[in-house]
């Protein structure tokens, strides 16, 4: 018989303080200066959060709402929480007041704590929010900002607080996080992470075909850690014994390239932040000195982003797929042989498609009548999956989220080839349906934004009274440059039928988004309509 070793997120941080205790953790303050620290430090700090958070009344099963940036004190916060056996419910700032509000009430977030500069997001909602007892604000005395608000600081609470108790003990499948879904339709929904699905997904991610993140790696999650469960990278790093940067709040191009240049090797974020900072690079004849690897997921990756890291600079991507639901890595474009044996341009082909899953993870696609569908790299169904860190129930849902034979549908389209590659060809929501044949709306965005002057590109359906729907390219365009609209056609017509074809391609403005920096193609089909707007003849 072997131990009964409990799978709980804390003991990932006593491995990076005990075997990897002085790798260097640098991070960005939200006030100003960098901060230099270590795995060992940021162990004792997350100790005394836990015990602090314990005399302040915090019991298990508690949750704590964590509204903050990617820096060195989030960090002790991420394993704080856990360790007191609470919850940490992830906050992403830039949702609407009214989903904020709903995400707590719905939670029953006990405490906040919060980064300096997001307080006044609470002043403005704290009377809607009857259950919170306490608003910690995480920095020191010296900083700690005016406000109406009864409030706690940070670094005055975890003073003095024993950086040696053990961490809460309990059953591995006891809760551990709690991230909503952004939700373009109806409430958000709360996925609830478990310590046991969380180690087991950050025991996936880091395997050699995802991350492979090792203690040679030195990691900077530019996606913020509430981002779907901060892409597990927070635990990814400290598992492997990984040096990390935290870029703070600052995701300007400039910034960015100013915290990569730390030293950093692997890096992940969703593709807008990486178009920007390629255009940074070019601008100012830049070079990425240490970067080696780059994860791209939330939305598809253009394959100039894919064509530009590794040619121009030498940095591998790796294109990712993934949601809140499943913690959040479904599959990552690495080469199995079978592929590395391609010539450079067939595997930057092989690149468009997100890649395959770990261990952890199943999946197949079926049909509307939940038929399974061939992995032929043809045929699209509705993407569904299963696995040991995928939501079962919503939190508080009647009902689970997985049909009768436990598969979840993951509400994308797909189509998988022989080699078990998936390609991701659009939301089921937002499919383009023209004659009843589908028309992949990602792959004509990503044709699109190949011209130098397509900023961002959106493409959605359109009724029509005899194909039922044809697509509309709307496009932004990159700042002082008019794209020529036949040009793009030209692009799009190397890749697609003649009836696939765009009926219209405009300029806008702007494009609406998600929380998570989504294009809202529900909002844009509604502004569309709101504008009367009607197909050229
Ligand atoms: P979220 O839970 O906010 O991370 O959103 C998850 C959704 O983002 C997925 O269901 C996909 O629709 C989309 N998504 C994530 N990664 C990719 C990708 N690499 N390509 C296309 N869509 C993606």
């Amino acid at each position: 018989m072997m131990q009964n070793f409990p799978l709980r997120v804390g003991g990932i941080l006593d491995h990076a303080a005990r075997y990897h205790p002085n790798r260097p953790i640098i991070g960005r303050s939200i006030e100003g200066p960098i901060v230099n620290s270590t795995w060992a430090a940021v162990h004792r700090e997350a100790k005394q959060v836990a015990a602090a958070l314990k005399s302040l009344g915090i019991k298990k099963g508690d949750v704590i709402g964590v509204m903050a940036w990617n820096t060195v004190r989030h960090l002790s916060v991420w394993y704080g929480i856990p360790g007191a056996g609470a919850v940490n419910h992830t906050l992403n700032p830039r949702l609407f007041a009214d989903q904020l509000v709903y995400i707590i009430n719905h939670a029953e977030d006990r405490f906040i704590m919060v980064d300096l500069d997001l307080l006044p997001i609470f002043e403005a909602i704290i009377d809607k929010l009857p259950n919170i007892e306490k608003i910690i604000v995480l920095t020191d005395s010296a900083h700690m900002p005016e406000t109406k608000l009864d409030v706690i600081c940070y670094g005055d609470l975890i003073e003095g607080q024993p950086d040696n108790e053990p961490w809460v003990s309990g059953d591995e499948n006891e809760p551990c996080g709690i991230c909503y879904t952004s939700g373009t339709t109806g409430d958000p929904k709360g996925v609830v992470y478990t310590h046991r699905s969380n180690v087991l997904h950050a025991l996936a991610a880091a395997a050699p075909d995802m991350v492979n993140m090792s203690s040679n790696d030195c990691v900077m999650p530019v996606v913020p850690l509430f981002h779907a469960n901060g892409w597990s990278i927070a635990y990814n790093a400290p598992m492997a014994g990984a040096s990390m940067v935290l870029p703070g709040r600052d995701m300007s191009a400039p910034g960015l390239y100013e915290m990569l240049e730390m030293g950093v090797t692997f890096t992940a974020a969703v593709p807008t932040i990486w178009l920007g900072l390629l255009q940074h690079l070019e601008a100012g004849k830049l070079s990425l000195s240490t970067l080696k690897r780059v994860l791209i997921g939330g939305a598809s990756c253009p394959r100039a982003v894919v064509e530009t890291f590794q040619k121009v600079y030498g940095v591998q991507v790796l294109h990712a797929w993934g949601m809140t639901e499943m913690s959040p890595l479904g599959t990552i474009c690495s080469f199995k042989p079978e592929v590395n044996a391609l010539p450079d341009d067939e595997r930057l082909t092989v690149q468009e498609t997100v890649g395959h899953p770990p261990y952890t993870v199943d999946m197949k696609i079926v049909n509307d009548m939940g038929e399974d569908l061939p992995w032929d790299g043809v045929t699209q169904g509705r993407l569904l999956t299963k696995g040991a860190a995928v939501v079962q129930r919503y939190l508080k849902a009647k009902e689970d989220a997985v049909n009768k034979d436990g598969w979840f549908d993951t509400g994308d389209v797909a189509i998988i080839d022989a080699n078990g590659y998936v390609r991701i060809t659009d939301r089921s929501k937002d499919v383009i349906k023209s004659g009843g044949e589908w028309i992949s709306s990602i792959e004509m965005e990503n044709c699109a934004v190949a011209h130098p002057d397509v900023a961002e590109a959106a493409a959605v359906a359109v009724p029509h009274p005899k194909w039922d729907e044809r697509p509309v390219l709307a496009i932004v365009p990159v700042e002082g440059t008019s794209p020529n609209t036949d040009e793009i056609m030209s692009l799009l017509e190397k890749r697609f039928a003649k009836w696939q074809l765009p009926d219209d391609i405009f300029m806008v403005d702007d494009l609406p988004h998600t929380a998570t920096g989504k294009i809202s193609k529900l909002e844009l089909r509604q502004r569309l309509k709101d504008q009367g707007y009607t197909l050229p003849k």
